[in-house]
């Protein structure tokens, strides 16, 4: 069983399911992809992904028109192998097609980038045994072109789902993993800023946000070395 969080850009609201590992993940269309499919090798008893992804998969899914190989998706910070900022931990990115030939993944790549519905596709030279595609969404704490997005009280995205789960993994309770930045997230926030020497303002900018990734990378940390 997991607990699904979807959080919908569109509304601005997080819906909660609960299903088993062989139920197709909420949004996905008929059973292209299922919940341990996502869910790959990440032991996290809740995942999280948003409606855009789940839309961009259909249509990717749809227009490949058939059966897509999923060797990686969402993982936890610490579930390891990805640089700190990754989007797989904002559950929104997909590794596919190890099960391919090269020109195979070409051509999936190929659907994926000409599609448009994507945030990013990554450039075929940087993975030679998979596909990567995202659509990572906000604006980069720390600029540029990818990272996680400043996040303050009121925030609500799979981000504060990253934020909550690392800051509960370093021993600052959130109390809950919502994906609402509240009154319980901004105290453990400013605890966790006040103990590591970090303007404790509440606000998860880039220096916290490198702060806080670069310490729970370490825990728990599994051997799955891929990106
Ligand atoms: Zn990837």
């Amino acid at each position: 069983m997991a607990r699904i969080l979807i959080y919908d850009e569109d509304t601005n609201k997080i819906y909660t399911e609960t299903l088993t590992e062989n139920d197709p993940m909420p949004y996905s269309y008929d059973s292209t992809l299922r919940v341990k499919e996502f869910r790959g090798s990440s032991g996290s008893p809740t995942l999280w992904t948003t409606t855009r992804a789940m839309e961009a998969w259909n249509l990717t899914r749809r227009r490949y028109g058939k059966g897509i190989y999923v060797g990686y998706a969402f993982k936890r910070i610490w579930e390891g192998g990805h640089g700190n900022t990754s989007q797989h931990y904002a559950g929104v990115s997909f590794d596919v097609g190890q099960n391919l030939t090269s020109s195979g993944r070409q051509a999936l790549w190929t659907v994926a980038n000409n599609l448009g519905c994507w945030g990013y596709v990554e450039p075929i030279s940087l993975t030679p045994t998979w596909v990567h595609f995202d659509r990572r969404y906000g604006t980069p704490a720390c600029g540029g072109t990818s990272g996680y997005p400043t996040l303050r009280k009121g925030s609500k995205s799979t981000y504060v789902l990253i934020l909550q789960d690392s800051l509960n993994a370093l021993g600052y309770s959130t109390k809950t993993l919502d994906g609402a930045f509240g009154n319980n997230t901004y105290t453990a926030l400013v605890n966790y800023q006040k103990a590591n020497g970090l303007t404790a303002d509440g606000i998860c900018g880039c220096s916290t946000w490198k702060r806080i990734a670069g310490m729970v990378i370490g825990i728990g940390r599994t051997p799955t070395v891929i990106d």
